[in-house]
């Protein structure tokens, strides 16, 4: 089974005070969650094993480890959750405008497919809320579906948040406040 959330309502997951409540209150072992320091680049790290737990330039994750957990932050970019239809490999992206433009998706599909055995006819993508075009000229859940969709997702495996990190309420947006406040979404195979 996969558990996999994005979680705003908590406060700044930045904060490790913060963060720890999120998780615990979500099932997850606080000291079992892998971390980037993320740039919006679409350096994608295979995680096998739970150290090192914070990777540099690093702005997505895969594994197949149980109970281990992957996050990224985010405020108004898009949390891309990844997972083989069978739940054995999980993967998780940050994707804003410069990472979705420089294939952090594409390049994530090839490493699923290359490095993992599991091919894009049977991945499963969902996107976590994001900024929707309601409020951003750049259309990221289009590009990122389309991205999908032209890499051999099955049409039934793609879906969206239909929420807007911007002006959906009850999220942290960076276009809106400039905040450098940030929501956590993560997954794990339980
Ligand atoms: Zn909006």
């Amino acid at each position: 089974m996969i558990r996999h959330a994005s979680v705003a309502g908590d406060g700044n997951s930045k904060d490790s005070v913060v963060r720890k409540k999120i998780l615990l209150k979500h099932g997850v072992d606080p000291s079992k969650i892998i971390l980037g320091e993320q740039t919006h680049g679409i350096n994608i790290a295979a995680v096998k094993s739970i150290l090192p737990n914070l990777h540099p330039d690093t702005d997505g994750f895969m594994t197949d480890l149980p109970g281990v957990a992957l996050g990224v932050f985010s405020a108004d970019c898009a949390p891309v959750f990844l997972s083989s239809m069978d739940n054995k490999v999980i993967g998780i992206l940050h994707a804003g405008r410069r990472g979705t433009a420089a294939g952090i998706l594409p390049q994530a599909l090839k490493q699923f497919r290359d490095k993992w055995g599991v091919d894009s006819q049977n991945t499963v993508l969902h996107l976590g809320p994001h900024i929707r075009k309601c409020c951003y000229e750049v259309d990221l859940t289009q590009r990122l579906l389309e991205q999908a969709a032209a890499h051999g997702i099955p049409e039934e495996n793609r879906t969206s948040d239909a929420r807007c990190t911007a002006c959906g309420g009850g999220f942290f947006s960076y276009r809106r406040t400039k905040t450098a406040e940030r929501m956590l979404s993560f997954i794990l195979i339980k």
